[in-house]
């Protein structure tokens, strides 16, 4: 009691302490953007411009692979230690055949690997499940590996009579059944980070990328909740077990591990990988660790935006053992990450042993034992 009491007092005292301060000079006052010091520890730093031993990136974007000089492409990848680059933009039929012409008369065909996409917005046209079927076979026939579903196509796609397309919605059940026939994995990028749904104010981590692109900005239903799209994804999981999904950005559940360990539990056919959310791994380098243990199978390595100098980022976090060091884009992270230092069996697999078992026709003579 006498103990409370005097806490009370320090309490109190401290209070009119406080009340009495002259208040802050306000030419003191300082925008919270501009507020970045360069960080003062001094540390053992090991930068690295290639990974260790080759990778594959299973979630990679080249929009015009038909007409460019994949010679460019195949140096940068060297110069990474990239093996095989996941092209997810093969958009399908004679576009995705002017890219793998292209692939082929280069000789780059175990080197790109191109993802085919389909089209939703005419799902209730009498004629859409037989020529998008027919679309999958043939795509698959000239080389695609995969299929790819974008994030609008599960949000904004709409059919003929307004209504979103939920990417669970029964119509669409056909097509990955066939994926599933066809051994092809499906990559599927659902929503957002659920920070876009949450109030633009000083709660919210993704306010400067809101700031700065305040498209991204969704109302609580916008048009669903999070959860909402989430869901409907890990259910299409669930009811096609014998087709493999790859859940990209970590589900959004990057910055939830225990969670994201609980639907892999559940679901056994869906993998993810980490494009754009090696910020969320860097900051929790224990945490992070103990979730590649025990998820080691179902993890794989993607980057999403092709940025060649932003894969020293990803090569840091996941192999050094460095300390409080920056993410490349404030607006994603304004937070320093540390090094995961992830041991070498495990980060083969996240670099390309999950990618061999995942993704069909991957030559693994370009990658150790
Ligand atoms: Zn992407």
């Amino acid at each position: 009691m006498i103990r409370q009491t005097s806490l009370l007092v320090l309490l109190f005292a401290s209070i009119s302490l406080y009340g009495q301060r002259t208040p802050i000079d306000s030419s003191l006052r300082m925008d919270w953007e501009m507020y970045d010091p360069p960080s003062t520890l001094v540390v053992p730093e090991h930068p690295q411009s290639s990974a260790s031993i080759p990778f594959v990136d299973v979630h990679s974007h080249h929009w015009r692979m038909g007409e460019q000089d994949l010679d460019v492409l195949i140096r940068q990848m060297d110069s990474l230690n990239m093996g095989v680059v996941v092209n997810l933009s093969g958009r399908g039929g004679q576009a995705l055949k002017g890219m793998m012409d292209n692939i082929n008369s280069s000789g780059y065909q175990n080197r790109i690997i191109c993802f085919t996409n389909i089209e939703l917005r005419s799902i209730d046209a009498d004629d859409w499940l037989e020529n998008t079927l027919a679309q999958l076979e043939y795509d698959v026939s000239i080389g695609a590996r995969g299929l790819k579903i974008y994030k609008s196509q599960g949000m904004f796609h709409t059919d003929s009579s307004g209504v979103r397309v939920a990417i669970n919605d029964p119509r669409l059940d056909p097509i990955w059944a066939k994926c599933g026939e066809l051994g092809i994995p499906v990559l599927i990028h659902s929503a957002d980070p659920p920070s876009f749904w949450e109030p633009h104010d000083e709660n919210n981590e993704r306010w400067l990328e809101l700031k700065l692109r305040p498209r991204r900005q969704r109302g609580a239903d916008d048009p669903a909740p999070w959860a909402t799209i989430m869901d409907e994804a890990f259910d299409i999981f669930r009811r096609h077990s014998n087709t493999k999904f790859i859940s990209a950005h970590m589900a959004w559940h990057a910055n939830d591990l225990v969670r994201l360990g609980e639907i892999l539990d559940e679901i056994p056919n869906m993998y993810v990988e980490i494009g754009a959310v090696i910020a969320e791994l860097g900051r929790q380098p224990r945490m992070a660790n103990r979730f590649f243990e025990q998820y080691q199978d179902r993890v794989l390595f993607g980057k999403d935006s092709y940025r060649p100098g932003e894969y020293a980022t990803y090569f840091r976090v996941l192999e050094s053992a460095d300390e409080y060091f920056p993410y490349y884009k404030r607006y994603h992270a304004f937070w320093r990450m540390y090094g995961l230092d992830l041991p070498d069996d495990i980060l083969a697999k996240l670099y390309y042993r999950n990618a061999l078992q995942v993704i069909p026709g991957l030559d693994a003579s370009l990658f150790p034992e």
